[in-house]
């Protein structure tokens, strides 16, 4: 603590002449020269620079005290180029004792800096954007101490006041506009589905910090303090409007669990912390959060990666309160049909906008875990995530298209896309008003075969979509998505609560509820494996519940609580083998006898069932039909194992097809070999809802289908208008063929037989 109050002492004193300089006269080139001196000698350094990002991504040397003069705007480094350009693409410090021997070390004779032997630089950051790049280098092997780094990084807070005045660089120069205005359609991950068509509002957090240094330390403790008050009401106040606004489920939890995120001790303890070594209340903030930005850069996990898009958030509310900005964005400028662009939004600054004119949502990062993708599915709105370059393309203002169907963003399209867009989400819109007057009639083929059709479910919010799709049930009940946007794992009353409000809201339909699929890219945030080198084929799903049996254990248990007195339906993921299924029974068994014998009321039948996602299980098909009451095909992962090829990457999308003669095959022979042993089969990967995959699955004898809610409608008319003997008999040709995919093929059938797809 001693060694502490030291170095806030230095760091302000440090600070108080840095003000003087940036108050004092001159130029701000003349100003910048002053600063460079004053870092070398007070952190006793032979150099110090400023590099500054100019147009084009190149950082050119501004000032020096230590290399040669003429170096002075002359040097320039690209971006990622050297150590400096390093610091720069990474906007990561980095503190190197014998820098000379760095990989990325890059040789500049006009600078003279041979014998400079170690290295500490950090970026100069504002708004998240790297600005430039300040430097200190010493002669001997020198091991910078971590307050040195951070004294540094103050001064580099200071430094960004500077640049980002536009009196070094001229604002429009580091912000050249270089696209051409032309179309542009960029690939995208679909968070949200639906289709939205607005103009673009970016979403921009624009706070400037006009001072940096403190005058009175105290005075910005109390500023701070009572920000954030301001922010914890206004927040309240919001989450409170927007439980009322919305329909209950778990994006309450999510607003109450970001809400908890604005207590975080740690967090405003840090901000406490930068506020005593000198700095405003609102520059500390920032710090914290480039620091924070910084270190997180290299973590993987998506979970982590999202709490940092809800930080962001905070942070620019608290900026707003400090600076007394209005906390939200300025609604009556913008247009009526929005489509929002962010590289990262918090859920509660999606609630600052208009639901009524929020057509779609567009992110450059964001993961299907993301709050805000929680929270619009609530809301119903679409959302596209990673989508790389949205940012750089787009100009407020511009028409564009969100296909939350296929995954693309389109820029200001040409006028014949924008209204064929327009005339599909018009005809969608009457195909739902129809679908829904079809909500009643049987799936049943015209000759007489009923096909069940049931819905995925991950959430509470999906719940109401059984009844409005007409569904048979729940074929699938994703049991990690709440476990997902969740603070820390839900006990077992939590789960039986959980899992008793979706029963009852199921009413005497059926519900499959899937044990926890987590691992591989399902990432929980209270609980972490190790990192793997291939997650896909890690370690998950049954296999972490296998090897700690207590968490499948405390899920089973909450399911036989929470089914007392009615039919429950259990099935396994990533099952592998059959050995697998026989132990999960047991660990069924147990929890059936633990809760006999503690006289609680038991589900009247349970049934286990397990799910063919890894091709091992295709060769024990007679004992897994013994082992398991139902199966269910995941389609999404059973076909990317027996393709090798990865189900998220975008560059394999639709490279092969499972309607193909080995997927066909496949199909076939599975569904004949539930059949023979009369065991339900049942497929509830994305492809049962596509009309035309599921007319190639009815026709390779599948009974049972689950899909998204929405998909219901349409594969109910293509089942109403098949016929299926020469179905069938189409599909066993198919198998036979050559081709690399059959889809057209059954496509033409379909067309040709007037069959709805
Ligand atoms: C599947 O793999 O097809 C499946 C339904 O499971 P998930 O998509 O949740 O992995
Ligand atoms: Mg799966």
């Amino acid at each position: 603590m001693a060694q502490q109050v030291l170095g806030w002492a230095g760091s302000r004193r440090l600070l108080r002449v840095l003000r003087d300089i940036m108050k004092g006269g001159g130029t701000a080139q003349e100003r910048l020269d002053q600063i460079v001196r004053l870092i070398a000698q007070d952190m006793v350094a032979e150099v110090c620079s400023v590099y500054v990002m100019r147009a084009g991504e190149v950082l050119e040397l501004f000032a020096t005290q230590g290399l040669k003069p003429e170096a002075v705007h002359t040097t320039r480094l690209r971006n990622g180029e050297g150590l400096v350009g390093n610091i720069a693409l990474n906007a990561r410090p980095l503190r190197l004792a014998d820098a000379q021997n760095h990989p990325d070390f890059a040789y500049r004779p006009e600078t003279g800096e041979d014998p400079f032997q170690s290295l500490m630089g950090v970026p100069i950051l504002r708004d998240g954007r790297v600005l430039g790049v300040l430097v200190i280098q010493n002669a001997t092997q020198r091991n910078y101490a971590e307050e040195e780094q951070e004294t540094l990084e103050t001064v580099a807070m200071v430094l960004a006041e500077l640049v980002a005045s536009g009196e070094l660089v001229s604002a429009e120069e580091s912000q050249s506009d270089t696209a051409a205005l032309l179309p542009v359609r960029l690939p995208a991950i679909v968070l949200n589905d639906g289709l939205g068509l607005g103009r673009v509002v970016l979403h921009e957090r624009g706070i400037v910090i006009r001072q940096t240094v403190a005058e009175d330390p105290e005075a910005e403790h109390d500023r701070l303090r009572a920000a954030v008050a301001e922010m914890h009401s206004a927040l309240d106040e919001l989450m409170r409007q927007a439980n009322l606004a919305a329909t209950g489920g778990e994006h309450e939890e999510v607003l109450a669990s970001y809400r908890m995120f604005a207590e975080d001790r740690g967090w405003l303890n840090r901000i406490r912390e930068a506020v005593n070594g000198g700095l405003t209340a609102e520059a500390a903030v920032q710090k914290v959060q480039n620091d924070t930005r910084a270190r997180m850069a290299e973590v993987r996990d998506p979970y982590i990666r999202e709490r940092l898009s809800d930080l962001d958030d905070l942070v620019n509310r608290l900026l707003h309160h400090l600076t007394g900005g209005d906390g939200g964005s300025a609604s009556d400028q913008l247009p009526d049909d929005i489509v929002l662009l962010a590289r990262t939004l918090g859920p509660a600054e999606l609630l600052d906008y208009d639901r009524e004119r929020l057509r779609a949502v567009v992110l450059e990062e964001g993961s299907p875990t993301a709050h805000v993708a929680v929270v619009a599915r609530a809301l119903d709105i679409p959302v596209l995530g990673r989508c790389r370059g949205a940012l750089a393309e787009a100009r407020a203002g511009d028409e564009a298209l969100v296909d939350g169907d296929t995954g693309q963003f389109l820029l200001r399209p040409a006028e014949s896309v924008r209204d064929s867009f327009a005339e599909s989400m018009a005809a969608r819109a009457r195909r739902s008003a129809l679908y829904a007057e079809t909500r009643d009639q049987p799936p049943v083929t015209r000759d007489g075969t009923r096909i069940n059709l049931f819905m995925n479910a991950g959430l509470l919010v999906d719940l109401p979509q059984l009844d409005e799709s007409g569904a048979d049930g729940i074929g699938l009940y994703r049991t990690e998505v709440p476990f997902m946007v969740r603070r820390e794992f839900p006990d077992v009353a939590a789960q039986t609560r959980l899992y008793r409000r979706v029963l009852e809201q199921t009413g005497d339909k059926p519900v499959v509820f899937r044990t926890l699929d987590v691992g591989g890219d399902k990432a929980l945030p209270y609980w972490r494996g190790s990192e793997e080198e291939n997650p896909a084929m890690g370690w998950r799903a049954l296999r972490i519940g296998l090897d700690r049996p207590v968490i499948l254990r405390h899920q089973l248990r909450a399911l036989l609580r929470a089914a007392a007195g009615r039919e429950l339906r259990i099935m396994f993921p990533m099952v592998t083998e059959v050995a697998e299924l026989a132990r999960a029974r047991t660990l069924v068994e147990l929890e059936r006898g633990r809760a006999r014998k503690r006289g609680e009321d038991l589900p009247s039948a349970i049934r286990v069932g397990a799910m063919m996602e890894v091709p091992g299980l295709l060769w024990q098909l007679p004992q897994l039909f013994q082992t398991a009451d139902f199966v269910a095909v995941g389609s999404n992962d059973l076909f990317q194992y027996v393709f090798a090829s990865d189900r998220g990457n975008p560059r394999l999308a639709r490279r092969y097809d499972p309607l193909s003669p080995p997927g066909l095959r496949l199909l076939l022979e599975l569904s004949q070999a539930a059949r023979d042993a009369g065991v339900d089969l049942s497929v509830c990967g994305e492809m049962a809802g596509q009309p035309i995959d599921a007319l190639a699955l009815v026709g390779c004898g599948l009974r049972n289908l689950s899909m998204a809610p929405r998909a219901v409608p349409a594969v109910r008319a293509t089942v109403r208008s098949l016929d299926l003997p020469p179905l069938a008999r189409l599909v066993q040709q198919l198998a036979e063929a050559h081709d690399h995919s059959v889809r057209e093929r059954l496509r033409g059938y379909a067309r040709d037989r007037g069959i709805v797809i």
